[in-house]
């Protein structure tokens, strides 16, 4: 499991700007795939080989020239609590502003790594400037410029000294699932409905994660690992900017987790906030199925669940090759299902395909759809293999890889769904050189 820095601040002294600079080379890397969602706010970075995640706080704030303080507060409470080290922005422009000495003063309190970045400091004239801030009583300044990226690598070098090591996921091939999405849709009674009071815990698993409880469970003939982060079951009273909350308390439980069941509520049907988990979870590329709940509340025709399931689709596209349950945790109405099918998800997601049966099948279905020719030269696809790797993912070696575009990808990606069960997981192609 990773580490996650979390980007606080005040808006408008560059948090944006930094979390692009940090998270653009590997972001190119990783969106090699055709249709991964984009997310500005949530990355991942990589520094002197450590890798992390990154969340800039401030991309989930609406409205964000005339945030209330209070909201900035709880704000900085809960990346404080749900992540490992904090960056705190200020910028060089403005000097200590009351927001800043507000966000200071939480800051101070916490026993995590918090470090204090100056920013704009665009040229040397301005580091004198910049000196003003150790009045906020938070230590050692980091100046640096997002724009131009001075300062950024010796920031950096502080940042992964100060990360916690990296845990190794136990268990390998014990399935963890995470039941995530937004305050009240029903994740904690759903848990209940699933365990119950009785809860047959084989084992605990102790200090494997830090702020993640993993508890492992042997339920109706399942053995798998519930992952659950300390905040999840704890009632969230918050009616304002519920993506930021979302999002924030499901970062870690998604990152632990192979498969993230994201529940809905079948009376809000799926919303921003909910999509912005959604894309969490691809980006992190875990098993994903979708539970709809308080489906007791829906009056119900024939048409009902395809109406509902059309809609899903249209939102999670071109993302829709997942199953969708319509579930109550109230009368326990396919609750069991929900488990059975998650399960069936880790195993697509396990499964490891032969180079001869891939390039049987998949080289067919090259022949009869050959890339498109670019610039006269003509694309040729030789062979497909399986790479070792925990999320599918699937190499293509041909002479001209730079000239494959997504809506090719895209066939290729669907005719692999439809040959081989990758229901709710999502599968990476590369394009390699041979
Ligand atoms: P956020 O609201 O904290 O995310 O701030 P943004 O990243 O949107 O930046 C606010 C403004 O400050 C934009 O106009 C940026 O171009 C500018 N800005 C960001 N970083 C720097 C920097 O290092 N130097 C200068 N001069 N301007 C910057
Ligand atoms: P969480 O914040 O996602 O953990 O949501 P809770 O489990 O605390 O549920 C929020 C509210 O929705 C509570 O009042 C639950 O009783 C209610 N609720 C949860 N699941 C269902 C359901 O399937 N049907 C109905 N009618 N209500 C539900």
């Amino acid at each position: 499991m990773s580490n996650i820095v979390a980007i606080v601040g005040r808006p408008n002294v560059g948090k944006s700007t930094f979390f692009n600079r940090l998270t653009e080379t590997r972001d190119a890397i990783v969106e090699e795939t055709a249709g991964v969602t984009r997310d500005r706010h949530y990355g991942k970075s990589e520094w002197n080989g450590r890798k992390f995640s990154i969340i800039d706080t401030g991309g989930y704030v609406v409205n964000s020239d005339d945030i209330f303080e209070e909201e900035i507060r709880k704000q900085a409470i809960l990346a404080m609590n749900e992540s490992d080290l904090i960056l705190f922005i200020v910028d060089v422009e403005t000097g200590i502003t009351d927001m800043d000495q507000a966000i200071a003063n939480i800051l101070r309190r916490t026993k995590k790594t918090v470090l204090l970045v100056v920013n704009k400091v665009d040229n040397s004239s301005r580091m004198m400037d910049g000196s003003e801030f150790y009045n906020l009583g938070l230590g050692e300044l980091y100046m640096i410029s997002s724009i131009n990226g001075s300062g950024t690598g010796d920031l950096l070098d502080v940042v992964v000294e100060n990360l916690k090591e990296d845990t190794p996921e136990e268990d390998e091939d014990i399935p963890r699932f995470a039941v995530v999405g937004r305050p009240n849709v029903g994740k904690s009674s759903f848990i209940n409905a699933l365990i119950g009071e009785d809860r047959n815990i084989v084992t605990d698993i102790a200090g494997t994660t830090r702020d993640t409880i993993n508890t492992r469970y042997n339920k109706f003939g399942h053995d798998f690992i519930l992952v659950d982060t300390a905040g999840l079951r704890k009632k969230a009273k918050v009616n304002e900017n519920i993506e930021f909350y979302s999002v924030m308390r499901s970062v870690r439980a998604i990152e632990t987790a192979d498969i993230c069941m994201l529940m809905l509520d079948a009376t809000r049907g799926i919303e921003a906030q909910d999509l912005a988990v959604l894309s969490l979870i691809l980006k992190n590329n875990k098993g994903l199925i979708v539970l709809v709940n308080k489906w007791d509340l829906i009056e119900k025709n024939t048409q009902t669940m395809k109406e509902f399931t059309d809609e899903l689709h249209q939102r999670m596209a071109p993302f829709t090759d997942v199953p969708i349950l319509f579930v109550s945790a109230l009368t326990k109405q396919r609750i069991f299902k929900a488990l059975e099918i998650a399960m069936e998800v880790f195993k697509n997601k396990s499964q490891k395909i032969t180079t001869s049966v891939l390039n049987d099948i998949m080289l067919k279905e090259v022949e009869k759809h050959e890339p498109p020719s670019t610039k006269g030269k003509f694309i040729k696809i030789k062979y497909i293999t399986q790479l070792p790797t925990s999320v599918p993912s699937f190499a293509f070696f041909c002479n001209l890889p730079q000239y494959i575009k997504d809506p090719y990808k895209r066939y290729l990606e669907n005719r692999m769904r439809e040959h081989f069960d990758f229901h709710g997981v999502p599968i990476r192609l590369f394009f390699r050189k041979k």
